[in-house]
């Protein structure tokens, strides 16, 4: 593998040049109910590479979104080892925990999560003064202007559809320019064409060379991913490339053509 000479300098900080973006091991989370104990993940191994876009699915309960929490680093494994560009992260406390979710990892959730009484920009400037970020306004303009809002900044959510809503809620997550994008259900409160819109967007993102995370509970949805890995109960039990991989822009185009018979009509 060749190393750039620049990466190689990050390597003391962290270990990014060598191994995985995302190299979990064994990682196990139990939930203590009462007299019972529930094992939400029981075991589980996942690498994944810078520029990988991966679909996490399964039925409801299956861990999906244990897995997506540890990933972000909002909740730590009882067991099991997680590095993060090269660092270990599953013994690190709250601080230190968030710092790192504030510099490495971009959000989006499936019911946006955005500030009520705050504009498209203001809402997507947050993570830049966590950050303690100059330049915030700009950042975030760009940002939005990438999911196809550049009109929109000074909208309020309840002024956006829910597709529109869902794209602030990606430009908020990758104006950090993250390590990795987390998306819990994405699509999960949407109808399909605003599906496929934000689909695009990821898609796109992930041309460009983003690394996408994404849980879903639809096959059509996690089609428009390159790897598909499925969970039961706790468990990876497949990991998989896509094949014949769903392109949302095609989607999108046939959507909008008129259904034969209705001339002209959409
Ligand atoms: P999914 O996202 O695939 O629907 P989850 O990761 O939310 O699944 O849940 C996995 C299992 O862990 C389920 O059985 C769920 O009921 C349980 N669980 C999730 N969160 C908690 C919690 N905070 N306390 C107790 N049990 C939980
Ligand atoms: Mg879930």
């Amino acid at each position: 593998m060749e190393v750039a000479e620049e990466d190689q300098v990050d390597a003391h900080a962290d270990a990014s040049a060598t191994g995985p973006l995302l190299r979990l091991r064994g990682i196990t989370k139990i939930y203590q109910m009462g007299e019972q104990e529930l094992l939400a993940l029981d075991c589980v191994d996942l690498d994944i590479e810078s520029g990988e876009f991966v679909a996490v699915t399964g039925a409801s309960g299956s861990g999906k979104s244990t897995l997506m929490n540890i990933v972000g680093c909002l909740d730590v494994p009882d067991a099991g080892s997680y590095q993060l560009d090269g660092v270990e992260v599953a013994t690190l406390d709250e601080y230190e925990l968030a710092a790192i979710r504030n510099r490495k990892i971009g959000f989006v959730f499936q019911g946006f999560n955005l500030l009520a009484r705050t504009t498209a920009l203001e809402n997507v400037e947050v993570p830049l003064i966590y950050g303690r970020r100059s330049n915030r306004t700009e950042l975030a303009q760009q940002a939005l202007q990438r999911v196809g809002l550049g009109d929109r900044l000074e909208h309020r959510p309840s002024e956006l559809s829910g597709g529109q809503q869902q794209r602030v809620a990606i430009a908020r997550a990758i104006v950090t320019e993250p390590s990795i994008i987390l998306a819990d259900e994405p699509t999960g409160n949407l109808a399909s064409l605003q599906s496929e819109e934000i689909m695009q967007i990821f898609q796109q993102l992930n041309d460009d060379g983003a690394t996408i995370l994404m849980v879903t509970h639809e096959q059509d949805i996690a089609r428009h991913c390159k790897r598909q890995v499925a969970m039961r109960d706790g468990r990876i039990i497949e990991d998989q490339p896509i094949t014949e991989r769903l392109r949302a822009s095609e989607m999108i185009a046939r959507m909008r053509e008129p259904l034969p018979g209705s001339a002209g009509r959409r």
